[in-house]
């Protein structure tokens, strides 16, 4: 139809409607909505260009109702049949989602909403409409109902929950079916209610962590309805969940990996033990023993520390494993092994080797006869007779002993020298044990049978007390008498002091002999005194270890107490040098004696290195010049001066004087000069008997 522009209104018309054609073009490229109509009469449409590019039809392109019916599938075109029809009956807006496609194949989906308009005799002429193109927003409404779907199905257990609150604000299926809780208990519930073992700073210090790094990863023990547990692995993130912060937890139950961990770990802890140990003792085999033997020699050098190493063979076991077989050979070494442990200390190492070869690694050993005092145990134990089934067996061991350092400071001699000694432990006719020194094992081997007859002999009190007086050389009369031990052994009869004395003080055994003596001499002496006879003062030797000794002091009132003797008539003997040892304690044990009335008097003067201080602050009354400076006097220049020096020092303390070892009148005579006239020595007397002392006392008719 022409347009007949020199119409005034018309042309404002025509602006207007380009006006609007504008404005919808805008809204059309703002919202994506396409515009069409549909001319029902002329059969033509209209489509705006939004309505083209959403079909992807070049604009302008004659189109109409065909182009839009023609491609939809049979069952869409049945479709968008009953809407035309639906909206030429209703006369309203109605609208249809559709499946179509672009001019080039590519599916899409569309929203078509149309209304039908009406000419004045009330017969449909135009249909006007719009298209939206809604494909993507399908696409992703489908995708999201599927991931819905995946969560809710998905066996791991997943919880969105409330940061502030803790509570559950969703869980899936595969929580309900972990804790046995339906969805509506569990969005009652909160985490604290699953996690039963969860700490408030736990849960504290993980927030912190996830508002910081926004996930992590964490393990926790849940417990399901009906109480038991099981462990999960979670996995949290951080989440927006319907306008709220939120965590979303996946866990998985990690029980049966845990499970096989546990398993995993035993295992390796199993075959750990079995690489190390021998199965049929349980001791250490020989890679423990030597990695043992590697630490022990770092730990002996760092600590500077001494060890011994044995080398242990059973001397039989052989002839029983071949006769009786490896049944009964097996108990055989199940008891000797059951022997050795019983002979050993907690921190020694027993090892099997293999066979009938045993190994111990002793620390600590500071002299060899502690070695062999261990070693002497095991043959004693090893003695018993075994009784497996119907046999009585009797074993033996041949013990080889090396010790670190003084054999050799690196494994392998060390080793080698054990299994030397044990070899000539055999060649020694077994049951014995040998040092790889020669040297060493006489030394050990006589000190462990010495100390084991000492103490036979404390208990059977083989000691007799011989005395030797003490005389004042101005008048030739007794003052005293030194009490001096003499052991007096079935076999070997008497053994002098010199013998037995310095390894009872290194192994305590002292205290007993001394108050062996203290009981038989103070009993002499009461007995003396009530025969009406002067034997003067009792000079009694004392070991400082008898000092340290807490009831030392009871000891010995008792047994005055006991015989009724005068603490006047005692007189007590410490040597210089155990005296300076531990001076501080000397000085305050010491005193606790004077102070009972007790003398005491320094021994062996002139051996130790007496400070004057210390002498002057000991309660001393005497002191004795010791006989190695006697021995040469009076001819000697140096030892002439030197006791003349301790008179000196005797004299300033005001301390009496005795010279001891005195044999020769020449002696006695120089000492009297220098005003020393308290004497002791074979010049006078040697240590005697009592009955012999008795003659001495006893005034010649
Ligand atoms: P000691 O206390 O210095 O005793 C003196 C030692 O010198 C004694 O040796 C004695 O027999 C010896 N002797 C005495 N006069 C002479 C002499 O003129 N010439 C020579 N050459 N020697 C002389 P003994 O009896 O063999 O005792 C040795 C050491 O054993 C004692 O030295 C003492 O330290 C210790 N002892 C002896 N009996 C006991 C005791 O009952 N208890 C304690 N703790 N030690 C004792
Ligand atoms: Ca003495
Ligand atoms: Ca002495």
């Amino acid at each position: 139809m022409p347009i007949d522009i020199e119409n005034d209104d018309l042309k404002t018309a025509l602006k207007k409607l380009k006006a609007r054609e504008n404005v919808l073009r805008e809204l059309e490229s703002v919202s994506g909505l396409g515009s069409w109509e549909v001319d029902l009469v002329a059969n033509k449409s209209i489509w705006s260009a939004r309505s083209y590019e959403i079909y992807g039809i070049e604009e302008g392109t004659p189109v109409n109702l065909n182009t839009f019916l023609d491609r939809l599938s049979d069952e869409n075109k049945k479709l968008a049949h009953q809407k035309l029809q639906e909206a030429m009956q209703s006369g309203e807006v109605v609208s249809v989602q559709i499946d179509t496609k672009k001019e080039d194949g590519t599916p899409i989906t569309v929203l078509v909403r149309g209304e039908v308009i009406y000419d004045e005799s009330g017969k449909p002429s135009k249909i006007i409409g719009t298209t939206q193109d809604i494909t993507e927003f399908i696409q992703i409404q489908k995708e999201a109902k599927e991931l819905a779907e995946l969560l809710e199905r998905s066996s791991n257990e997943i919880y969105i929950v409330d940061i502030d609150t803790l509570d559950y604000l969703y869980v899936n299926k595969g929580a309900c079916n972990a804790l046995g809780y339906n969805k509506d208990e569990l969005l009652q519930m909160n985490v604290r209610d699953i996690n039963p073992y969860i700490q408030t700073d736990e849960i504290k210090q993980l927030k912190n962590t996830l508002l910081s790094k926004n996930n992590l990863l964490n393990r926790s023990i849940h417990q399901r309805k009906d109480g038991s547990l099981y462990h999960v692995q979670s996995y949290i993130h951080t989440l927006q969940y319907k306008g709220k912060d939120s965590f979303v937890i996946f866990d998985i139950d990690i029980s049966p990996t845990i499970e096989l961990e546990l398993q995993y770990k035993q295992q390796t802890q199993e075959l750990q033990y079995q690489a190390y140990h021998d199965m049929l003792t349980e001791l250490p085999n020989r890679t423990l023993f030597k990695e043992r033997l590697e630490r022990s020699i770092i730990e002996a050098n760092r600590h500077k520390n001494n060890f011994a190493l044995f080398f242990i063979d059973l001397d039989q076991f052989k002839k029983i494993n071949d006769s009786l077989g490896h049944h009964i050979g097996d108990k055989v070494l199940i008891e000797a092994t059951k022997r050795l442990k019983r002979s050993l200390r907690e921190e020694d190492t027993l090892s099997r080797l293999g066979g009938d070869e045993f190994t111990v690694i002793l620390k600590n050993i500071k002299i060899p006869k502690n070695a062999a005092t261990v070693a002497q145990k095991i043959l004693n134990n090893m003695k018993e007779p075994i009784k497996i089934g119907i046999h009585t067996l009797h074993i033996s061991a041949s013990i080889g002993i090396a010790l670190y350092p003084d054999n050799a400071t690196n494994m392998d001699d060390l080793i080698k020298y054990a299994d030397a000694a044990m070899y000539k432990a055999k060649d020694e006719g077994r049951n014995n044990f040998q040092f790889y020194s020669e040297e060493m094992t006489r030394d050990a081997l006589s000190k462990v049978l010495l100390e084991n007859s000492l103490r036979n002999a404390i208990k059977e009190e083989e000691f007799v007390v011989y005395y030797q007086p003490q005389y004042d050389a101005n008048n030739n009369t007794i003052v005293g008498m030194e009490a001096l031990v003499r052991w007096i052994h079935p076999n070997i009869g008497l053994i002098p002091p010199v013998e037995f004395i310095p390894l009872a003080e290194e192994n305590g055994l002292i205290i007993d002999i001394d108050r062996i003596v203290m009981k038989k001499a103070m009993k002499q002496f009461v007995q003396w005194y009530e025969d009406g006879l002067n034997p003067g003062k009792l000079a009694l030797n004392l070991s400082m270890r008898q000092l340290s000794n807490n009831h030392f002091i009871t000891y010995l009132l008792q047994t005055m107490q006991d015989y009724n003797f005068q603490s006047s008539w005692l007189e007590l003997e410490v040597t210089e040098g155990q005296m300076m040892s531990n001076p501080e304690q000397s000085i305050r044990k010491l005193k606790r004696l004077s102070d009972m009335g007790i003398d005491i008097a320094i021994d062996d003067f002139g051996t130790g290195y007496s400070s004057l201080s210390y002498l002057k602050k000991l309660p001393l009354k005497k002191l004795k010049i010791d006989q190695s400076f006697v021995r040469d006097l009076p001819d000697d220049d140096e030892d002439v001066a030197i006791t003349k020096a301790i008179i000196a020092i005797g004299e300033s303390l005001n301390l009496r004087l005795i010279a001891e070892g005195v044999e020769t009148k020449e002696q006695r005579d120089f000492l009297l000069q220098n005003n020393c006239h308290f004497i002791q020595g074979y010049y006078y007397s040697k240590p005697i008997a009592a009955d012999e002392i008795l003659r001495l006392l006893t005034p010649q008719t």
